[in-house]
């Protein structure tokens, strides 16, 4: 058997087309465009991409897009500051502070400044709790991109079971959660869980978000299931050794003899994440606005 391939380019792709035809209809109904501010503190050079792919991918889909870019010597309390002005701006729908932030800065304290209902990235603890009491709020953008894919792959996931390995507050607990959420019954594994590999071949459904290149091997996997791939890491490449190449945290060679279906890594869940940031950043437009949040 070989897994079916979830081609997260192309859904992504798919719901941008779809967020700029609500952002179209948005900006009828509202009389001005949803507007993403970006805030970026310093030069990290892979930030600076992150934040130049956001900028363009909200641009093409109509929003206004603001960036605003800090020296690396910024103090918190002026980005305290820049982030209370963006509260405060009542043309602005979504408010990004792109992490890692500079070491004088907590990032903590920045999250807790940003007004929940701008939030956009879901970190923020009003939304944290939000989504496990259920109510409506923002869920940060890689786990939301992760169920869409696996919706449009299981459609309803009651009483499948979900291991997620990784806890991390941005991927692996908002993950089980959403899971849990769907009725999905659902494990979540980390660096001390025992017997890693028999409890991955007990999943339906398993997300792997570790950090650590190709760990869950192909006989991890329950024949079958459905494998959802978010690590991104870089490795050397062994055809080029002055060249790196991306590997996700599952072993794709040989996962793909076992899986029903899985995510390649690049091309999986890696494009969902901005398609999401846009589709959130729509939604609290509309929250704000009155208006009816898409489905
Ligand atoms: P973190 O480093 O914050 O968390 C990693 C988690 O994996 C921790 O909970 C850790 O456990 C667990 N872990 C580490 N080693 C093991 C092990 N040997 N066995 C079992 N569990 C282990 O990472 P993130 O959640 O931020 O990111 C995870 C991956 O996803 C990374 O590769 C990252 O680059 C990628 N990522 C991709 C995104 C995308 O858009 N595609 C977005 C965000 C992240 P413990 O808590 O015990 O330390």
């Amino acid at each position: 058997m070989t897994a079916e391939r979830i081609d997260g380019k192309a859904f992504a792709a798919g719901l941008r087309a779809r967020v700029a035809e609500q952002v179209a209809a948005f900006t009828a109904a509202a009389g001005r465009k949803p507007a993403l501010a970006v805030v970026l503190v310093g030069e990290d050079p892979a930030s600076q991409v992150y934040v130049r792919n956001k900028h363009r991918a909200a641009e093409e889909a109509g929003f206004e897009s603001i960036e605003i870019r800090l020296p690396a010597d910024t103090g918190q309390a002026d980005l305290l500051a820049e982030v209370a002005r963006l509260n405060a701006d009542p043309g602005v729908d979504g408010i990004l502070v792109q992490l890692p932030l500079p070491e004088q800065i907590a990032s903590q304290a920045v999250i807790l400044a940003i007004d929940p209902d701008k939030d956009v990235d879901g970190f923020h603890p009003v939304n944290v709790g939000r989504l496990g009491l259920g109510t409506p709020g923002f869920v940060p953008c890689t786990p939301r991109g992760c169920m869409m894919l696996l919706r449009d792959r299981l459609g309803d996931l009651s009483g499948l079971h979900a291991v997620v390995v990784g806890r991390s507050n941005i991927v692996g607990k908002p993950m089980a959660q959403l899971l849990l959420a769907a009725n999905a019954t659902v494990t979540i594994a980390h660096s001390r869980t025992r017997s890693l590999p028999v409890l991955c071949r007990t999943a339906d459904i398993l997300v792997a978000a570790v950090g650590r290149p190709e760990m869950i091997q192909g006989d991890w996997i329950k024949p079958g299931a459905t494998v959802i791939d978010v690590g991104v890491n870089r490795v050397p490449n062994p055809d080029d050794p002055q060249k790196t190449r991306l590997v996700g945290d599952v072993h794709y060679d040989s996962a793909v003899q076992r899986a029903g279906a899985i995510t390649p890594v690049p091309g999986g869940v890696g494009p969902m994440t901005i398609a999401v940031l846009l589709a959130n950043t729509l939604d609290a437009a509309c929250r704000r606005a009155g208006l009816q949040v898409p489905d």
